[in-house]
């Protein structure tokens, strides 16, 4: 048996107890001793293993969660690309030390007084717990390999990703502040679509950021690239998911606007098996790119110097206040660092 088979094992193993730990604890006092103590040893060992294992949602393998971040969440068995939260996705894509995140504070109220099973409120508190995050999208400026970017990443953990008001309002703010510094614009989606805790309110947003989209693009001629990752779906695809200058997505990424079953209600007819995956949509023309996530960042910065190049998008020069700022920071930065080493020679 190969370690790997055996670690295999033994997660399944430490699985199937782990799901009836609560149960355990009630029948322990049944239990001979030795017994007991070998399964209060198990449920340990389950709880520490908590958090170090992944399961590939592809093949199945059982993945070292160490290893899978070294590989950006890239299975090493068969190629399959897995969630990542935003902040991954932020290290993954922004040079180190460059991410400056914008209206972070910014929080979601329950106008409707919307419940089901739990109230929004609630919902909301929870979610923000759990990701640490405020809302399901971080917006921010930052460097991509040396070229200043507006950045939107949204986040499949907290609540689906889906756009309410505040996410709307994040993005839309942050497609102005990038017009406003002729910045390129890059957005990661990821999203079930809109949040229907928030009824109209969620889905005005569409119309919202599509129209200052039309603003950045049209008018000022600037670039927008849509990254789309598994999964983007309903409101998100039918607004910004689709209007980029480029569309980019991931392998096996699934993008859809309505639920396979509804569109086969509709239509009354079968649908093929890998609709609404990004290499069928690619094959019929809906997108432009199909980037694995190891060279996304590559792709993505050698894109926007093309069109910096070439700039048959660009009418007017830059205006890079933000960017100034952070220059600045840097260059300041460096002269620390360089003093730090003339002051170091000098004590040599
Ligand atoms: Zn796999």
């Amino acid at each position: 048996m190969s370690l790997k088979d055996w670690f295999e094992q033994k997660q399944k193993l430490y699985d199937s107890i782990g799901d009836n730990v609560e149960e355990l604890k009630v029948d322990l006092e049944d239990l001979h001793p030795k017994e007991r103590q070998r399964l209060a040893v198990i449920a340990e060992l389950t709880r520490r293993s908590q958090g170090l294992w992944e399961r590939c949602d592809n093949c199945e393998s059982m993945l070292y969660v160490k290893f899978l971040k070294q590989n950006l969440s890239v299975c090493e068995e068969c190629g399959y690309h897995l969630q990542m939260n935003s902040t991954e996705r932020i290290e993954s894509l922004i040079d180190p030390e460059t991410w400056i995140p914008i209206d972070e504070d910014m929080i979601s109220e329950d106008i409707l007084n919307f419940g089901d099973e739990e109230s929004y409120e609630e919902r909301l508190i929870k979610y923000q717990k759990q990701t640490g995050l405020a809302e399901a999208v971080q917006t921010g400026v930052g460097f991509m390999n040396e070229i200043p970017i507006a950045l939107g990443v949204m986040d499949f953990k907290f609540m689906g990703g889906s756009m309410g008001s505040v996410v709307g309002e994040k993005i839309t703010r942050l497609i102005e502040l990038a017009t406003q510094e002729s910045l390129p614009l890059i957005i990661v989606c990821s999203s079930g679509g809109a949040r229907m805790q928030e009824g109209t309110l969620s889905l005005m947003q569409m119309a919202k950021i599509s129209s200052v989209l039309q603003i950045h693009q049209i008018q000022n001629r600037l670039l927008y690239i849509s990254v789309l990752t598994y999964p983007t779906t309903g409101g998100v695809t039918a607004s910004f998911g689709m209007l980029g200058d480029l569309i980019i997505a991931e392998p096996r990424a699934y993008i859809a606007f309505a639920g396979r079953r509804v569109i086969e209600q509709t239509l009354h007819e079968e649908i093929p098996e890998d609709f609404q995956f990004a290499e069928f949509l690619f094959d019929h023309g809906l997108l432009d790119l199909i980037i694995p996530r190891k060279l996304l960042k590559g792709a993505l910065s050698e894109l926007i110097q093309l069109y910096i190049a070439a700039p048959y998008k660009l009418n007017q020069p830059p205006n890079f206040h933000i960017v100034n700022q952070l220059h600045e920071y840097y260059e300041s930065d460096k002269s620390i660092d360089s003093d730090n080493d003339t002051m170091n020679q000098s004590f040599d």
